[in-house]
């Protein structure tokens, strides 16, 4: 697999460059993570474990290209205009406090929508109950476990203009959260502008309208 990292100027200016194996929720196995290790000594590189991630640092662009596709994976984005990987807490049965399992939701919309081009960078987390902890409230789009299905919430972000989702929907079973999620990118798509966050986008043109055009009325929050 080849990086489309050699287009961007800067970094072809830059000696060494981070990469990052893309690990679905990061669910990895001792194999994966001695390979990893394995191919950062073979380049010359150290590791570094942010949140969900394993990033190879100290690689060149070059190495970093060999490094990706000798591992057999993708890389993670992180500088492009796209969906990142899927953020989720480990739910039932690992969780005793779980409402709902986020595992299989996450790894369900990771294999959808990871990597997807958008007018903005894109982040999506699920949480298995309501103590949050993969921090859906700050993120793009983010979900919540309750005793009758997901809180939805929609247009967080943890960047330079803050923001913290607002809910949108409620009792939503995990088989229709997809579906929600790509009528969600679809308004994305259509009307954001290059870099605008979703919640930006939908701050300009008004929530009533966002939430008319991608939640079904029978989700839509009971007062
Ligand atoms: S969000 Fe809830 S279910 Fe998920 S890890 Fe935290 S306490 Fe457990």
């Amino acid at each position: 697999m080849t990086l489309p990292l050699g287009n961007i100027p800067f970094l072809n200016k830059r000696i060494k460059f981070p990469v990052t194996p893309h690990i679905p929720g990061g669910l990895t196995t001792p194999e994966q993570i001695r390979q990893i290790a394995d191919i950062a000594d073979q380049y010359g590189g150290s590791l570094k474990i942010v949140g969900n991630a394993i990033t190879i640092i100290g690689l060149t662009l070059a190495d970093g290209e060999k490094a990706i596709t000798e591992l057999g994976c993708k890389g993670e984005s992180f500088i492009a205009k796209t969906i990142r990987s899927v953020s989720f807490c480990p739910g039932k049965p690992a969780c005793p406090r779980a409402l709902q399992d986020s595992t299989p939701l996450g790894l369900e919309l990771d294999e959808e929508f990871f990597g997807q081009e958008l007018p903005g960078k894109l982040r999506i987390a699920v949480s298995g109950c309501p103590n949050c902890c993969a921090e859906p409230l700050v993120k793009d789009i983010g979900m919540y476990g309750t005793a009758k299905g997901y809180t939805l919430a929609v247009g967080g972000n943890s960047g330079l203009k803050a923001q913290i989702a607002k809910v949108v929907a409620e009792k939503v079973p995990s088989e229709e959260i997809a579906s929600i999620i790509r009528c969600i990118l679809a308004y994305y798509h259509t009307r954001g502008k290059t870099k605008e966050r979703l919640g930006q986008t939908i701050n300009r043109l008004g929530w009533d309208e966002f939430i008319k055009q991608t939640i079904p009325e029978k989700y839509l929050q009971t007062k």
